[in-house]
């Protein structure tokens, strides 16, 4: 057994694929199976496991992926969003430097005890996190360089299309049956899911390819266990329009220009596919009134779901203290939290608002196989399944 950030894992019997299948809502793959459009899946619902599992708030993609390979929540690894403030610097900057990140990956530790491992990702903003230390093979399709295109056979992708998910589950088929690392972690992107709802012809198209991929990888010998960094919801009025509270704007109002800072840890470089528009945001008052006033005023509101202070907030979904605001802010279902209207450039949405970040995106599924025993009594985790795949296979 090794054991990382104090859970231990056993050794792969056979090559262990992990994929973790951006923004996939179970949805996509009850309504995708329904259609037929899943019929190795549909084999494994019948043979292996089926579970549904909680991803870590907020439901956004770097601190779930982190919270996969790590095994903890990001109370211990520390990656809280994309994207963050330091008040220290008194900066808000990128979360994706791995100088951010407090834990040892599991896969980083597998290597080092021996074991061949393989990562990956479609962006290249999550290589290097999850790349942090590994002794192995790690790139991303975004920046896939010759030798990769050639190893894979396909043409580098565009960062916004399905295609750059399936070059990753590609290269899992390829790297299985050239290099078979003993662990492979594959990490797609969910710019289908942003665009596209469960059971519609785009997504159904979507989740047939990585069906095929699925199987060829169990053909392959593989151990395939796959979960998801967190759900997707539309995020629109009945009109189609996006249902969006902009926070800074509100509080500037309220409190005067700039004496509240709103920060959404959705922010990344890639914002066309949803406007930066999430549904978690994070509110700092550095000489501002008391928090329960601002707590009181924002819960009032329209379209929130939860809005708590720090200590609460970091309690409740496990979420380092130095790296949240005063105040925390989870829209319902429905909506997303903006800063300043101005801010955000929602020209490039071509399609309805679709996204995450709150308590709605939370359930994602977690599928193996293979038959698995639960784990007594305890709730299921996305982060759980390198210890269903490495230690709880019946
Ligand atoms: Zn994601």
């Amino acid at each position: 057994m090794i054991t990382v950030n104090g859970r231990a894992y056993a050794a792969p019997r056979s090559p262990l694929v992990v994929l973790c299948i951006d923004g996939c809502e179970p949805d996509y793959l009850t309504r995708a199976m329904e259609a037929g459009a899943m019929p190795y899946l549909a084999s494994v619902v019948a043979r292996g496991t089926w579970a549904i599992a909680d991803s870590v708030i907020p439901s956004f993609t770097n601190p779930n992926n982190m919270s996969i390979v790590t095994g903890v929540p990001p109370s211990v690894h520390g990656i809280c969003g994309n994207y963050f403030y330091d008040p220290h610097a008194g900066v808000e900057v990128m979360m994706n430097d791995p100088a951010y990140l407090r834990a040892e990956t599991i896969l980083a530790r597998f290597a080092r005890e021996g074991a061949t491992v393989a990562v990956v990702t479609a962006k290249d903003k999550l290589r290097r996190l999850l790349g942090h230390d590994l002794k192995g093979t790690c790139f991303s399709a975004e920046t896939a360089d010759a030798d990769v295109l050639e190893l894979v056979g396909m043409p580098r992708p565009s960062v916004y299309s399905a295609a750059l998910s399936e070059f990753v589950v590609a290269a899992g088929v390829t790297l299985l049956a050239t290099a078979r690392p003993d662990i492979t972690y594959l990490s797609t992107t969910d710019y289908v899911q942003h665009k596209h709802a469960p059971g519609t012809a785009a997504a159904n198209q979507f989740y047939r390819m990585l069906d095929g991929y699925l199987g060829r990888l169990e053909a392959g010998g593989a151990t395939v266990a796959l979960t998801a960094d967190h759900g997707m919801n539309a995020k629109t009025d009945a009109g189609g329009r996006p249902n969006v509270v902009y926070l800074q704007d509100l509080l500037d109002g309220w409190l005067g220009d700039g004496r509240a800072r709103v920060i959404l840890p959705i922010t990344d470089p890639y914002v066309v596919h949803h406007g930066a528009l999430g549904s978690f945001a994070t509110v700092y008052l550095p000489d501002g009134p008391p928090a329960g006033e601002v707590i009181a005023r924002l819960a009032a509101l329209p379209g929130m779901e939860l809005v708590i202070d720090r200590d609460a907030g970091c309690r409740r979904f496990e979420l380092p203290v130095d790296r949240m605001g005063d105040v925390i802010v989870i829209a319902a279902r429905d909506t997303v939290l903006g800063t300043s209207e101005a801010r955000h450039d929602l020209s490039g949405l071509d399609a309805p608002l679709r996204s995450h970040g709150g308590l709605a995106e939370q359930r994602v599924p977690l599928v193996l196989n293979r038959p698995a025993r639960p784990a007594p009594g305890a709730r299921l985790r996305n982060f759980d399944v390198f210890d269903v795949a490495l230690n709880r296979l019946a």
